[in-house]
């Protein structure tokens, strides 16, 4: 049985004082629930209020991306013990929005995705076709190759903590979901890449989240798909009753 991952982008929204209402309604909302995994993923500025406002709950909080390199001269970017030092435990890798305006490739997914298991901190990697890619019947190669480049070099021993979201990049903001079928048909996909590149054993206990416009009225149809491990969600995350309702699905 995999353990249902719900995790939450908040994208460039909200200050920290927000961050800290947020938590303030949220928290409560969510006490009781141990069913699933919770991760709120904030902006970087917004990581130690969201850090000291979860504090001893059952919410952990994840960064939006991750630098490949320990350090160094790299105006903007954060490293991956910068995180951990203020308790952060997940980070988003490969976002589509960082693949489509800030010139991520499978490449530095890769070189993300390493530096993130390496330093023991949870990767939620991205991966999804854009509708062009799905209406010209490309999605399974699509996911294939992004798949391939992102776990190129990594060992199964190594990627134990591994998480992989499904988002198709058509479904993000717009308010279109895949329907639980479309979603189910494209995380086998990954699944069967993951099992022939890290083996079958590791590829059955791999979580691959959904994520693209899930609401509180979409949610439990999704995850009641045996394939689907658990959601991203974007916008209706940014709302404490939207998203604990999602997350009560
Ligand atoms: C996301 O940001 O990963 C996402 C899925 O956004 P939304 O839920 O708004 O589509």
């Amino acid at each position: 049985m995999r353990k249902k991952l719900m995790a939450a982008n908040w994208k460039m929204y909200k200050t920290p004082d927000q961050t800290r209402d947020f938590f303030r309604n949220f928290l409560p909302l969510v006490s009781g629930q141990t069913r699933d995994e919770i991760v709120v993923c904030p902006p970087f500025l917004d990581l130690p209020a969201a850090i000291e406002s979860a504090k001893g709950s059952n919410v952990a909080i994840g960064a939006q991306n991750v630098h490949w390199k320990e350090e160094g001269a790299f105006t903007g970017e954060t490293s991956a013990a910068q995180l951990l030092a203020i308790g952060v435990t997940h980070v988003v890798v490969g976002h589509s929005e960082r693949r489509q305006y800030f010139g991520e490739t499978d490449d530095t997914v890769n070189l993300r995705l390493k530096t993130a298991l390496e330093a023991g901190l949870t990767p939620i990697c991205c991966v999804g076709e854009v509708l062009e890619e799905r209406e010209a019947g490309m999605t399974d190669d699509v996911l294939r190759r992004q798949c391939v480049r992102a776990f190129h070099a990594i060992s199964a021993k190594k990627a134990a903590k591994l998480v992989v979201a499904y988002e198709p990049v058509w479904a993000i903001g717009t308010g279109k979901t895949a329907t639980p079928e479309i979603a189910a048909e494209a995380h086998a996909v990954i699944r069967y890449e993951a099992g022939k590149i890290f083996g079958e054993e590791f590829a059955a206990q791999l979580r691959i989240l959904y994520g693209g416009s899930v609401k509180p009225e979409n949610a439990s149809a999704l995850m009641a798909q045996e394939e689907i491990d658990g959601a991203l969600v974007g916008g209706a995350s940014l709302d404490p009753k939207s998203l604990a309702a999602i997350v009560k699905y």
